[in-house]
């Protein structure tokens, strides 16, 4: 049996290799022109953690994780602390179950992992767009395009991302799927400061802001990384002709020194978009099947995308490995929804009640968190609120939810 996947993400990556070790061949295209070294720090913990568990990529991935003893929140103004999270309480809740990992270091276990499959069943193609236009689909499935690399694939796993392509050749424009939550997210990493980077080793800091938060934390390669979120949709009061290093210095300029200075160094093209969750009524049409963010994308609110992308690919390649024909693979593919929708929706409803935790709104509810995080220090309360974190959300900028 023979598999196209669009997209080498978490999603992507993963279910190839779950796919190539049920003995599958699959083929991987990804746009982009080689495993990307920017992104931003993850929580990675829950579904996703078991499923890496399983796989056997815990070692690799407790090697290339940060230890981060504790998020601080900073009043912008005297840049003193007003409150923080315990990492490690927090990883205690979840009985140690829990990696604080970059998105390119997981992306790239993940490609490691693939060699644990038979030689040459696996093949990453990078450098290749899935286009719907140029795959001559005229909508319904995915034509032969990208070199006959789709045409005759038993399965094809749309794993393209939040704003995907597959999903839109198969149901339609995103406009339908896409629901903003109202905020937007930027991230970047930056090289060559290091009076910034003497600064933020090892720590991961906030501002305690209302409407707009902006982090920064340091690498152990000598890098910085930003972390900026604010209120806005793709349709709400942005101009669309502002570049994204514009509209961030715009928003974030003067909101504190430090943040200022990574703002100097914001490269042309840095990671901004909108915080959304997909929701749609179906994930797959025939053999061809959308997964992770693509069909059931939680937002960064849910601190679990990259988690769920890949638990979901494991399932996905559990159902549907076995299968020798094309009716079986529908039937597997339909079986993978009926299991998995309702524990995204769950992951989504915890997602959405995040969000004026995550970035308040106001004084009042700013204060909220504040007080939260402050009670959070309280035996009782520490274990309640650390629970109700590891629940749903992650933890970065989420607490207290
Ligand atoms: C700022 C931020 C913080 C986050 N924090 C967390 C966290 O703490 N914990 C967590 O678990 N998750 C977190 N997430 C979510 C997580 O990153 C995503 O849910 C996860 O990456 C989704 O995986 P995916 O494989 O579905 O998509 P992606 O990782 O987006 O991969 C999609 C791939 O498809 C490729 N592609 C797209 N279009 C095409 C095309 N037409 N042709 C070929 N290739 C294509 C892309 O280049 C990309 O490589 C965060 C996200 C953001 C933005």
């Amino acid at each position: 049996m023979r598999a196209a996947v669009i997209g080498a993400g978490m999603a992507g990556l993963a279910s190839a290799r779950q796919l190539a070790l049920a003995g599958w061949e699959v083929d991987v295209l990804e746009r982009a022109d080689g495993p990307r070294a920017d992104g931003y720090m993850m929580d990675f913990f829950g579904l996703g953690f078991d499923a890496a568990e399983r796989m056997g990529l815990l070692p690799r991935l407790r090697e290339v994780a940060y230890r981060i003893g504790a998020v601080e929140y900073v009043d912008a103004r005297s840049g003193r602390r007003t409150a923080s999270i315990d990492y490690d309480r927090f990883a205690e809740a979840l009985g140690g179950r829990l990696l604080s990992l970059m998105r390119p270091d997981l992306e790239l276990v993940l490609l490691d992992a693939l060699a644990d499959a038979p030689a040459d069943s696996v093949r990453v193609h990078y450098g290749v767009t899935y286009d719907p236009a140029e795959a001559g689909d005229g909508g319904g499935g995915l034509g032969g395009g990208l070199g006959g690399r789709l045409a005759g694939a038993d399965l094809v796993i749309g794993a393209d991302g939040i704003h995907s392509s597959v999903r839109a050749a198969l149901f339609g424009d995103e406009s339908q799927f896409v629901r903003p939550l109202g905020l937007r997210a930027a991230a970047y990493v930056i090289d060559g400061a290091p009076d910034l980077h003497a600064e933020f080793d090892g720590r991961f800091v906030l501002t305690d802001t209302v409407d707009r938060q902006a982090g920064i934390y340091g690498l152990r390669d000598g890098r910085v990384a930003a972390f900026l979120a604010y209120r806005g949709d793709a349709h709400d009061g942005l101009d669309p002709d502002e570049d994204a290093p514009t509209r961030l210095r715009r928003v974030f300029g003067g909101l504190w020194p430090p943040i200022d200075r990574l703002l100097e160094r914001c490269p042309p093209h840095p990671y901004d978009d909108v915080v959304a969750q997909v929701v749609l009524p179906q994930w797959h049409r025939g053999t061809t099947v959308l997964a992770g963010d693509g069909c059931q994308a939680v937002s960064l609110l849910a601190g679990q995308g990259a988690s769920m992308a890949i638990a979901g690919a494991e399932l996905l390649a559990d159902l549907v490995g076995p299968c020798r024909d094309a009716a079986a693979v529908e039937a597997a593919l339909g079986e993978v929804e009926r299991r998995w929708r309702p524990v995204v929706e769950e992951k989504q409803a915890a997602g959405r009640r995040a969000a004026n935790t995550f970035l308040p709104p106001d004084r009042l509810r700013l204060l909220l968190r504040r007080w939260t995080l402050r009670a959070s220090s309280l035996p009782v309360v520490d274990s309640l609120v650390m629970r109700s974190i590891a629940g749903g959300t992650g933890l970065k900028g989420r607490a207290g939810a």
